[in-house]
């Protein structure tokens, strides 16, 4: 009997005998005994060679489970990104994450989207092969017959994922819903099926179906996983799509009504001002000093009604891109004196001495009503937000090109943090009860002077002043789009 010595452990042995009073010669001996060293060395091998395939198979499996992991996280940040990106065309974004789907983690994929009228409609249908995209959405979209199976519409139904991870010739048979759809279910050869709702407070907003045929791999739990978190996140995209959407429609609600409201405002305003100058020229005599005052008064509220609807019907045309520039010579030192002349009176009331330096002509190309509007809207925030100290309004060249005004007052200032957002729609830095206004001002400025070619820019520490600043080339191409 000899033993089978495998790494200094006896695995077995082999065993001879003779039926008879026979004895093994030392010969004989040696032979068995190298024998049972060979037997011993293949046994080894054996057992070699079978822990080398049992590694390099788990080995082979770990890396096929890795690429798999790495399909789908490809798969979920290619969504995430073309989610994101494309708000205002989710539907195309459907078309996209089917296709990368049937790419990469499946053979095909459907999205449906309930309708208005309730009924499922498929959006995207995509398989590997594309010319079968319509196979997919015929196959997969159709009306539920009752009494089969029919994953997607259940998973309508029910808001639950559903999933067949082995579609065999029995499932195939239950999910027909006739000959016609038998037909192309064999030819799509599913073998694997998930479909998971897209959901979103409570209510099912669509399906995304999955499926897959050989020689692509069947579906499995990591899959179920993965569908579950693009519909999430699909579900978010529709939400925020319509969130933009009624928020673009309230946009377009409130332009429109500016447009209308400051239209129809004019036109009474500017009877108002009619009547005034007719009552100012009959009111006589004794009559007429005591109306006058409040004529006066009524004719101040009236200009600064008018003001107000202009400054709305400007931010109209603005979001309507409906303004243009009509430049013509204008001398831009001349512009700003007759501009602090026009409003002596308000900078008087204000109790703000002012002093203008020119260095002489700055002539230029510039739509002179719409400068006189940046002058204005400067000044008379200077006496606004500077009464009772002096004001300082300075022209002159900045280089050969370029021309600046800048307008310094001494009065309340404005605080760092407010600065960035003082030239948008509606942006104010003080408070209603102390400062009227509608916060329009320094925006229209702004997109006057942009339209310009120019920049408006303000330099300001709180409770010691502010300089406004614009620079403008000296030539502005002809009405350049607003
Ligand atoms: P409005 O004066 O009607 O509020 P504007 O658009 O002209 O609108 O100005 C926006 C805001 O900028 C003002 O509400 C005010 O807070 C601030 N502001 C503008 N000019 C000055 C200034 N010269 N000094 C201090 N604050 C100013």
């Amino acid at each position: 009997m000899l033993p089978l010595k495998v790494e200094h452990r006896i695995r077995g042995f082999l065993l001879f005998a003779w039926d008879g009073p026979q004895v093994f010669l030392a010969e004989e001996r040696g032979f068995l005994s190298s024998l049972a060293q060979q037997c011993a060395q293949a046994l080894e091998r054996a057992a070699l060679y079978e822990a080398l395939r049992e590694r390099g198979g788990k080995l082979h499996l770990a890396l096929e489970a890795g690429k798999e992991a790495e399909e789908r996280l490809f798969f979920l940040l290619e969504a995430s990104r073309a989610l994101a990106e494309h708000l205002d065309d989710v539907e195309w974004t459907l078309e996209h994450l089917a296709r990368v789907a049937a790419r990469n983690v499946a053979t095909y994929c459907l999205v449906e989207l309930m309708g208005a009228d309730g009924v499922p409609r498929g959006v995207a249908a995509s398989h590997r092969e594309p010319e079968r995209d319509g196979a997919v959405l015929a196959s997969l979209s159709l009306p539920w017959v009752e009494g089969t199976l029919h994953p997607a519409r259940e998973c309508f139904l029910s808001g639950e994922t559903r999933f067949l991870p082995e579609v065999g010739p029995e499932l195939r048979e239950r999910m027909c819903q006739g000959p016609e759809h038998r037909a192309l279910l064999e030819a799509l050869n599913p073998h694997s099926l998930l479909a998971v709702a897209v959901r979103m407070r409570g209510r099912t907003l669509g399906v995304i179906t999955l499926g897959t045929a050989a020689p692509c791999r069947r579906l499995v739990p990591a899959d179920v996983a993965m569908a579950e978190e693009l519909a999430r996140r699909v579900a978010v995209a529709l939400e925020n799509a319509s969130l933009y959407r009624d928020a673009q429609a309230a946009v377009r609600l409130r332009d429109e009504f500016l447009s209308v409201a400051s239209h129809e405002l004019k036109t009474p305003l500017t009877s108002l001002k009619l009547q005034h100058g007719l009552i100012d020229r009959a009111a006589l005599g004794a009559v007429g000093d005591k109306v006058r005052p409040r004529l006066a008064t009524a004719v101040r509220q009236v200009q600064r009604l008018s003001a107000l609807v202009d400054s709305l019907l400007d931010v109209s045309r603005i979001s309507l891109g409906r303004l243009t520039l009509e430049p013509s010579d204008v001398d831009l030192g001349q512009a700003v004196r007759d501009a602090v002349d026009r409003m002596e009176e308000v900078f008087s009331l204000a109790g703000c001495p002012v002093r203008v330096e020119v260095p002489g002509p700055l002539p230029g190309r510039w739509d002179s009503l719409r400068l006189d509007q940046v002058l204005v809207n400067l000044l008379t925030n200077a006496a606004k937000y500077g009464a009772g100290r002096p004001v300082l309004v300075e022209a002159a060249f900045e280089g050969e090109e370029m021309v600046r005004v800048s307008v310094r007052d001494e009065g309340i200032g404005i605080a760092a943090e407010d600065l960035p957002r003082l030239f948008g729609r509606f942006e104010r830095a003080v408070s209603d009860r102390h400062y009227g206004g509608l916060g329009l001002g320094l925006y229209i400025s702004r997109q006057i002077v942009d339209a310009m070619g120019g920049r408006i820019e303000v330099e300001s520490r709180p409770g010691l002043g502010s300089i406004f600043t614009v620079r403008l080339p000296r030539s502005t191409a002809q009405c350049a789009p607003w």
